[in-house]
């Protein structure tokens, strides 16, 4: 497997967390530290935050992404927001199916299929989250689960389309509770999801296929977990709120 065929992308995921001015202020904080990478930098912000997001990273190398759109073009969904709203305002990149949503909003494969769908006609990019909650670890199907999100979330998406979609493999005992998979945990399940890709699209297209790696990835264990053969990057919640802690990670994926 070749990495050097796919650039490593560091997202950060902000969850419910910064008000615009915080945002304005987080982004300045973090554009000199990262202006040199090598890797794409992406943060994803509350809808609330896009537009001081897009201003103050405007002429910098740091992007801008949503943390979720609808699956409908407009209609009838009162407090939810369409990727054509997104793509409008000039945000490149969504996350859809994070296990939060999965977890409290009754995200389920079906519609993080269609939002990814309504994502990429919009033109945007996905980042496309999957990963197994603790108990299916422990009952290890793992692989059975994550094959499953994957292949149903890419179900409606051509080939061609591919480029505009990352995949973060997250599991779900990882995220925000301090337990990191370890390197080789985290790499196998990239590699599960990466032979996926080539079982679904061919070798080309999964050499090619960015996967990231999220769950409590920090500035001390991002070195060991980005320097494995199929993790491509990460996911960063808690530590992308802090600007040193995101540019740690940023300098580990540009290596
Ligand atoms: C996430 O929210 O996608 C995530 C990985 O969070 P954390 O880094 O805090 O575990």
């Amino acid at each position: 497997m070749n990495k050097t065929l796919r650039k490593p992308a560091i997202a950060g995921n902000w969850k419910m967390n910064n008000t615009p001015q915080q945002t304005t202020a987080l982004i300045e904080e973090l554009k000199p530290l990262v202006k040199d990478a090598t890797c794409d930098v992406i943060v994803c912000v509350p809808y609330i935050d896009l537009h001081a997001a897009l201003a103050a990273t405007k002429g910098s190398n740091v992007m801008v992404g949503a943390e979720n759109c609808h699956w409908a073009e407009s209609g009838a969904f009162t407090g939810e927001i369409s990727a054509a709203m997104l793509k409008d305002i000039g945000v490149p990149y969504v996350i859809v199916g994070h296990s939060e949503r999965r977890q409290y909003f009754g995200e389920t494969d079906l519609t993080v299929r269609d939002r990814t769908r309504a994502a990429l006609n919009a033109g945007l990019k996905v980042i496309l989250c999957v990963g197994e909650l603790k108990e299916q670890r422990l009952e290890n199907i793992t692989a059975e689960v994550v094959r499953m999100q994957t292949k149903l979330a890419l179900k409606d998406v051509l080939e061609s389309e591919l480029d505009n979609i990352i995949i973060a493999y997250e599991p779900v005992w990882a995220i925000g509770t301090g337990l990191t998979a370890t390197p080789e945990q985290a790499n196998e399940v990239c590699a599960i999801i990466r032979d996926l890709v080539a079982e679904l699209y061919g070798k080309t297209a999964a050499d090619k296929m960015v996967v990231q790696y999220g769950g409590s990835m920090n500035e001390k264990n991002a070195d060991e977990l980005l320097g494995q053969p199929d993790i491509d990057g990460g996911l960063i919640g808690g530590a992308s709120l802090v600007a040193a802690k995101f540019a740690a990670i940023v300098a580990a994926a540009s290596k």
